[in-house]
């Protein structure tokens, strides 16, 4: 039997103080916070939600960062046993559309008393209002934690489960990765992911609160293209957000430095060619109108102005007198409304962190620092991330599993 603290009480943390205690060591959760989980309190709006139920592929093909490393962690601990281990521990689940699982109650709070009481059922020591300063260490060993205010705790094994960056309201202030670099070990540049981006000028704005659905986004590092997704996007006062612009921060990640542009296809179901027959027949209706009083079948009302003026067509031009050229420019505009990234929004709003503790000196199947015998890491705190529909959080379940385990 041994001794073990884990640090951080979120996912991870949870999930690897319940594992190593069913294993019969003596472990000790420490907490910060006032109560447990407070970010996954916040997750999915509120619902949790707390793993996807695709195939071993599909959760593969949703992480974005070191994806081979998790091969062991994800086969050891599937997100069905995830969903299992819930049911058991009476947190019924169900599976909603994208195969994104949830808890029956919609309520996130849920999911955390689930993990509350199995705590206390594996008799793990809880210690809420303790924060970790710093990891022991004694030729090449962990050896204990010293706490803020009150001395040290002495232990065999402890696991840094500290979280990201992200939301640093929930406790997730990046302290693990000043832990990890003390101990030796190499941190990966920490940027915000799963984030809105900030747009120049003031199209956005004048868009805000704008939300378009069935829109195709490419995003262009340099003008190269680097993601395109199809689907929801919101217009906001610094730029534009939703569920495929966030996405697509996993990605600008890995360009830093580069110019990054957006262009908006709004009729991606269409054609050019297609388009453009569509916009002649809507002009055709209306060929003794003004140019601003023809597109209010093809536009929403709000982005009538802004198409009008990024055009470069005068509004008052009569429909007859819009030249071949000016109406293809019109069409072009319309598969492809330019959006310049002037950068993305902070910690403060994102989702994950993109970086961290470097997973080439982690076991990918102990989850064990190899560099200090006897520290372990799981969780956002290592350089991990996939993207939005449950994934984030398997990887802290999978990743708190094996730290446990070990
Ligand atoms: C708004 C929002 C919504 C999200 N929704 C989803 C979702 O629906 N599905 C999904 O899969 N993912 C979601 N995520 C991502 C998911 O929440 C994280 O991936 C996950 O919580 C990471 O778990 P973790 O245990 O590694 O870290 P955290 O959950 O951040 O837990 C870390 C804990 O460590 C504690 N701690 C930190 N430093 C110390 C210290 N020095 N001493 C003691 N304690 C310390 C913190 O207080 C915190 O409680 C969402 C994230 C956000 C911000």
């Amino acid at each position: 039997m041994s001794q073990v603290i884990v640090v951080g009480g979120g996912a991870a943390g949870m999930m690897a103080a319940i594992c190593s205690a069913k294993e019969g060591n003596q472990v000790v959760l420490l907490e910060k916070n006032e109560k447990l989980g407070k970010k996954l309190f916040i997750t999915g709006k509120g619902r949790c939600n707390l793993t996807n139920a695709g195939d071993i592929e599909d959760l593969m093909g949703h992480v974005v960062t070191n994806r081979e490393f998790l091969y062991s962690a994800f086969y050891s601990f599937t997100n069905e046993q995830m969903m299992e281990w819930m049911e058991h521990w009476g947190c019924p689940v169900k599976v909603e559309r994208g195969n994104r699982v949830f808890p029956v109650s919609d309520k996130s709070s849920d999911v955390i008393r689930a993990m509350e009481r199995e705590l206390r059922r594996q008799k793990v020591t809880v210690e809420l209002n303790t924060e970790v300063r710093r990891i022991l260490t004694e030729g090449g060993r962990t050896s204990g934690v010293e706490l803020k205010g009150s001395g040290t705790l002495k232990a065999d094994k402890v696991v840094i489960a500290t979280g990201g960056m992200s939301y640093p309201s929930t406790g997730s202030t990046g302290d693990g990765y000043g832990f990890a670099k003390k101990a030796g070990h190499k941190v990966m540049h920490l940027d915000p992911a799963l984030v809105p981006f900030n747009i120049d000028g003031t199209v956005c704005s004048r868009l805000q609160g704008l939300s378009l659905k069935n829109v195709e986004a490419s995003l262009y590092a340099d003008g190269k293209r680097i993601y395109k997704e199809f689907g929801e996007m919101l217009f906001t006062h610094f730029g534009i957000s939703g569920p495929i612009i966030i996405s697509a921060s996993s990605y600008a990640v890995r360009y830093r430095g580069k110019q990054l542009k957006f262009c908006i296809d709004l009729k991606p179901a269409l054609s050019e060619e297609q388009l453009d027959q569509r916009i002649l027949k809507d002009f055709q209706e209306n060929i003794n109108k003004e140019f601003k009083n023809s597109l209010g079948k093809l536009l929403p009302k709000k982005m009538i102005p802004v198409i009008l003026e990024l055009s470069g067509i005068p509004e008052e031009k009569k429909v007859h007198e819009i030249t071949k050229n000016e109406r293809r420019k019109l069409t072009a505009l319309l598969k492809a409304v330019p959006l310049i990234v002037t950068g993305t929004r902070g910690f403060k709003e994102a989702i994950i962190t993109h970086g961290g503790v470097d997973v080439k000196e982690i076991n990918p199947s102990t989850m064990e620092s190899r560099k200090v015998r006897g520290l372990y890491f799981a969780g956002e705190v290592l350089d991990l991330d996939a993207l939005t529909g449950g994934y984030n959080l398997q990887i802290a379940w999978s990743t708190g599993y094996l730290a446990g385990m070990n």
